[in-house]
């Protein structure tokens, strides 16, 4: 089946009691038995409900994958991955990641003894390194939150086999739509269904998705029993929004493009983060591994001042001010002093991550409506 019906039917099938095409909203805490220990195969709901199960099928077969598990958030099936390893074992991270994973780590983690390696996985070789008998997990993102840089998934996954390592890919900013880890070996992939699955800011969910049974069914033991599961409404409300991804993924990443490529020719900005670029430095990866190169752009001005980015955050009035990205709507963020907060300033200046760092979540907007925008806004910041 190709993509674009799949995003459709994934996961669907007529309610057996009424018909009703779409799954229903299982609102329901538990299930009657028929006597003791005979059940429809759901008991109580951290445990199965019919609308998560809906959605966990729909995840596995758009991400190529054998098995879905929904989660209350994306940090919560990160969580989840985390409690696959015991005090003593050691993970392999990336040092440009999303501001959430690294404080999960850092603050949770390490004080119960998992020890914590961040490199630049740009060059794969920086990951062998880091390599002992203790490691267990290489958690990797690509393109990374907010850098753009991008991590060959492929030359990963070899590493990872090479050393019985569980290769676990956050595929949150491609979306299944125009990245699929597993096939290019990951063990895991993870989304914060809250972006592009979700794609309409309305939800707060995550997801991992493998083909290894007892992978499957270690992070389902996990998954109810910390119990960190998502409601039915907010299954109901991910997958109605994965009929649109393949859709929405084409205009964000024609969107995307039209951006990025405007930006790169406005004499004020100094820096475009897009790996779209033939120059990016993970560009041919990026190509080969991805469909199209998404809605998600950083840039820096030429002007440094703190105050200049401030202006030109609070001047577009398209792009709204605002955390989180893969809705339809544009957005606009300041990571230094919103999404990646939580990472010391010193470390995030060290990985490349400026003061002036500007983000943007590209929606599905009219292109040329955006592009105004942002010209405006640069014009009001660059000239007050
Ligand atoms: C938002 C985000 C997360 C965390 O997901 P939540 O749903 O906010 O818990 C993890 N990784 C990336 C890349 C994200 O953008």
């Amino acid at each position: 089946m190709k993509p674009a019906t799949k995003f459709i039917h994934a996961g669907s099938h007529p309610d057996p009691s009424t018909g009703a095409i779409m799954t229903p909203i299982y609102q329901t805490s538990t299930y009657v038995q028929e006597a003791p220990g005979v059940n429809k195969g759901y008991e109580y709901a951290r445990s199965q409900n019919p609308t998560r199960k809906a959605l966990e099928e729909a995840l596995a077969e758009i991400e190529e994958g054998k098995f879905g598990l929904a989660f209350g958030s994306g940090v919560a099936a990160t969580d989840a991955v985390m409690k696959l390893l015991k005090p003593g074992d050691e993970v392999i991270a990336a040092n440009d990641m999303y501001g959430g994973t690294y404080r999960l780590f850092s603050k949770i983690y390490e004080k119960f003894g998992i020890v914590f390696h961040y490199v630049d996985m740009g060059n794969v070789k920086h990951i062998e390194d880091c390599i002992n008998s203790n490691t267990k997990l290489i958690w990797a993102e690509t393109p990374t939150n907010p850098l753009m840089n991008i991590v060959d998934i492929k030359a990963v996954s070899i590493i990872s086999k090479n050393h019985n390592l569980i290769l676990c890919v956050d595929n949150t900013f491609a979306s299944p739509a125009l990245q699929n880890p597993l096939p290019l070996g990951a063990d895991i992939v993870m989304h914060s269904a809250t972006k592009y699955l979700g794609g309409h800011s309305d939800v707060i969910q995550g997801a991992l998705i493998m083909n290894d049974q007892l992978l499957r069914d270690e992070l389902y033991f996990i998954q109810k029993s910390c119990g960190a599961v998502p409601g039915p409404m907010d299954c109901f409300l991910v997958l109605r929004g994965i009929k649109t991804l393949g859709i929405r993924m084409e205009r964000h990443s024609q969107n995307g493009a039209a951006i990025a490529q405007y930006l790169r020719t406005n004499p004020a900005v100094k820096k475009v983060y897009w790996p779209g670029f033939t120059d990016h430095p993970g560009h041919e990866i990026a190509k080969a591994q991805m469909k199209d190169f998404g809605g998600m752009i950083s840039f820096e001005l030429h002007d440094d001042s703190i105050e200049t980015a401030r202006t030109l955050l609070s001047s577009t009035k398209l792009f709204a001010l605002a955390e989180s990205l893969g809705g339809v709507e544009s957005l606009i963020n300041h990571p230094a002093s919103m999404t990646h907060a939580s990472i010391p300033r010193e470390e995030r200046i060290k990985n490349g991550l400026s003061d002036t760092l500007i983000r943007l979540s590209v929606g599905i907007e009219d292109a040329d409506d955006l592009i105004e925008d942002l010209a405006k806004a640069i014009r009001v910041a660059t000239t007050s």
